[in-house]
Parts: C-alpha cells; sequence; structure tokens
C-alpha cells in the first residue's frame, strides 16, 4: 500500500536494522556464500555501492555521524557486532567514526591503493562488506580512527 513511500524513503535511510536481518538468525546464515546477486537484492542501492563496490557515502549524510545514543553499531549486511558507542568520539568529519572495533577480529584490513594513495581499508570479517578506512591520527587510548559508512551500520540499543 505504502510501496511508493517506502521506496524513496529507502535510499535516504536504512532505518535501525536492515530489513532482510529482521527475520534470520543472523549466526545461522553462511555468509561467505552469499554473492552480488543476493546483496542486490536485499540491500538498498547505496547500501549496496558502498558496502560492495567500496563507494563512500556523502559526509553529513548519513543517520550515524551526528548519533549519540548508547549500544552496539552491526554490519548492516550480515548482523555482526562492530563497534560499540563507547569507543565512537566526534571526529568532524561527517562519518561515525570510533577509536576501536568491538573485537579486533570482527573489522578486517587491507590495503588500499585506489585515488593514488595508500589507506587502510577496513571491512566486515564475517560478510566482506566495505566499511571504510583507518587512519593514525585517532584520539587516546589508540590513536586510531575508524571511518566508517553510516549505511555499512545498523544500530542495537543497549537497554
Ligand atoms: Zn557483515
Amino acid at each position: 500500500m505504502f510501496g511508493f513511500f517506502n521506496k524513496a524513503a529507502d535510499d535516504k535511510t536504512t532505518g535501525l536494522v536492515s530489513k532482510h536481518l529482521l527475520s534470520l538468525d543472523t549466526e545461522k546464515v553462511d555468509w561467505s556464500k552469499k554473492d552480488n546477486k543476493y546483496w542486490k537484492s536485499v540491500l538498498t542501492p547505496v547500501q549496496y555501492n558502498v558496502t560492495r563496490n567500496e563507494s563512500t557515502e556523502r559526509a553529513f549524510t548519513g543517520q550515524f555521524w551526528d548519533f549519540k545514543e548508547k549500544g552496539i553499531y552491526t554490519c548492516s549486511s550480515c548482523g555482526l557486532p562492530l563497534f560499540h558507542s563507547d569507543t565512537k568520539f566526534k571526529s568532524g568529519t561527517g562519518w561515525p567514526s570510533y577509536y576501536q572495533p568491538i573485537k579486533s577480529d570482527n573489522v578486517g584490513e587491507r590495503t588500499d591503493s585506489s585515488l593514488g594513495m595508500s589507506r587502510t581499508e577496513v571491512h566486515c570479517s564475517r560478510c566482506k562488506a566495505h566499511l571504510g578506512h583507518v587512519f593514525p591520527d585517532g584520539p587516546k587510548p589508540t590513536g586510531l580512527r575508524y571511518c566508517i559508512n553510516s549505511v555499512s551500520l545498523n544500530f542495537k540499543k543497549e537497554e
């Protein structure tokens, strides 16, 4: 009934939890076997472009850069916990920024030499969704700045 309205809203926000994850037990899915056809069918166009084509959402447009609730940020593709709000800080960049992952095993790293720069790309270690980049100019205690696209994230409020 509200299909047209929902479609328009989808390109601006994912909601706090991606729709395809609402009805799944995310621990029981073999996420490594999912292909781009699957991702295209369940993600919004913006989510797909960022997480599977490594594009970047425009600064100050995502839903989490200025979001201050207490809780856990999870992968918007597969639901894996990635960051805790306690490690989020105000970076001024327009993207949500954290100084460390919730568990180092959950966030993978790779050297990214695109755009003529050497940067460290970060992704979800379970489903390989591109999240953003990590830079060595963050605050204490790690000195790291995980610069993450909002559309790569979901949010679970802490009770
Ligand atoms: Zn994932």
